[in-house]
C-alpha cells in the first residue's frame, strides 16, 4: 500500500482517489493496468503520448489496490466523520463509475466510522448522545424511505429551521452499535441504487451530530457520452441527482463559493444542502479500475476529483 502517514488537511473537502485491483474478469481477458501511482497523492497515466489531457493528476491521498479499507477510512474518511462529534455537518461520498468498488468501500467505511463512533461517545460520558439513523434511497428522483418502502415516493419539505426536510422519512434511535448494524443490514437488503444517510443527535449538550454516508449511482450516469465517446440518450442515461451534485461540488471548491449554487435543481441535492455548505465537512473517495479498458471512464473520474479540490 502507498507509504506515508495521514495526511488531511483542515480543508471543508478531502478528495482521495483509491484504486481497485484487477478483478478475474479483467485478468481473465488480459486487461492491462492504464495506470502509474508514483507517490501518495499521484496517478500518472502509463500511456502519456496518446493522453488528450495532462495524464498527471494529483490529490490529498491516492490508495493503491493493495490498500486496505481501514487504511482509506483512516486516511480518506475518519476525520470528517469524527468531525461530525463536534457539531460539523459530516458527509462522506464514494463516487466513480459501476464496478469500480463504491459499495465495496462505503460497505467498509460506514463500518469503521461506527465503531469509532462509538468509542468516542463511550469516552465522554460526560456528554449524553442521541443517535438517530435514518436512510433513503433517491432513484429516478424518487426518494423512498430504506426502512419502510411501502409509505411510497417522499415529499420533500422546507422547514424554515431545518432546511430541506423528508416528509414522513422515519428517524430510528439507536441503541447500540449491534442495534445500528441491523438497521444497515434492514437496508441493504431494501436498496437498489441509492443512499445510506445517518442522522445522530446529541441531546444535553445540544450538539447535533449529522454524518451522510453515500453510495452514489455509477459515475458514467453524470456524463452524456459513452466510454467510447458516443452520445446516449438522455433521460434514459443521465442521472439528474448526480449531475447536480458534480455541479455543486465543482462550485463549492476552489474558492468559488460565490455565485450561484443550484442546490434546488435536484433531490440530493437539497436533501444535502446543509451538509455541504456553511459548516460542513465533505470527504469524497473517488473510486477507480485500474484497467485499460476502463480507462476513459476512470480518467472521467480523475478530472471530476480534480475539479472537486
Ligand atoms: P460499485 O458499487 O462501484 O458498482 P462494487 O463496490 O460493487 O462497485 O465493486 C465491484 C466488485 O469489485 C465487487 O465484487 C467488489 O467486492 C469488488 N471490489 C471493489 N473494490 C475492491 C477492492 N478494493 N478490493 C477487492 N475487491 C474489490
Ligand atoms: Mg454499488
Amino acid at each position: 500500500c502507498t507509504p506515508g502517514g495521514p495526511k488531511v488537511r483542515e480543508e471543508n473537502i478531502l478528495v482521495t482517489v483509491r484504486m481497485r485491483p484487477l478483478n478475474s474478469k479483467e485478468v481473465a481477458a488480459y486487461d492491462l493496468v492504464a495506470w502509474d501511482i508514483t507517490d501518495e497523492h499521484t496517478i500518472v497515466s502509463k500511456n502519456l503520448h496518446h493522453e488528450r489531457h495532462a495524464g498527471f493528476y494529483t490529490f490529498d491521498k491516492v490508495f493503491d489496490p493493495t490498500c486496505s479499507t481501514r487504511k482509506v477510512y483512516e486516511e480518506g474518511a475518519r476525520d470528517v466523520a469524527l468531525s461530525a462529534l463536534s457539531g460539523i455537518n459530516a458527509t462522506i461520498f464514494a463516487y466513480g463509475q459501476t464496478s469500480s468498488g463504491k459499495t465495496f468501500t462505503m460497505r467498509g467505511v460506514a463500518e469503521q466510522a461506527i465503531k469509532d463512533i462509538y468509542e468516542h461517545i463511550n469516552f465522554t460520558p460526560e456528554r449524553e448522545f442521541v443517535l438517530k439513523f435514518s436512510a433513503l434511497e433517491i432513484y429516478n428522483e424518487n426518494v423512498v424511505d430504506l426502512l419502510n418502502r411501502e409509505s411510497g415516493s417522499l415529499r420533500l419539505l422546507d422547514d424554515p429551521e431545518r432546511g430541506t426536510v423528508v416528509d414522513k422519512l422515519i428517524e430510528e434511535v439507536v441503541k447500540d452499535g449491534q442495534h445500528l448494524r441491523h438497521l444497515i443490514s434492514i437496508c441493504e437488503a431494501q436498496r437498489q441504487v441509492g443512499e445510506t444517510a445517518l442522522n445522530d443527535k446529541s441531546s444535553r449538550s445540544h450538539q447535533i451530530i449529522r454524518l451522510n454516508l453515500v453510495d452514489l449511482a455509477g459515475s458514467e450516469r453524470a456524463t452524456q457520452s459513452n466510454t467510447d465517446g458516443t452520445r446516449l440518450k438522455e433521460g434514459s442515461h443521465i442521472n439528474r441527482s448526480l449531475l447536480t451534485l458534480t455541479t455543486v461540488i465543482r462550485k463549492l471548491s476552489g474558492g468559488k463559493r460565490s455565485g450561484h449554487i443550484p442546490y434546488r435543481d435536484s433531490k440530493l441535492t437539497r436533501i444535502l444542502q446543509t451538509s455541504l455548505g456553511g459548516n460542513a465537512r465533505t470527504a469524497i473517495i473517488c473510486t477507480m479500475s485500474p484497467a485499460l479498458s476502463h480507462v476513459d471512464q476512470s480518467r472521467n473520474t480523475l478530472l471530476f476529483a480534480t475539479s472537486a479540490k
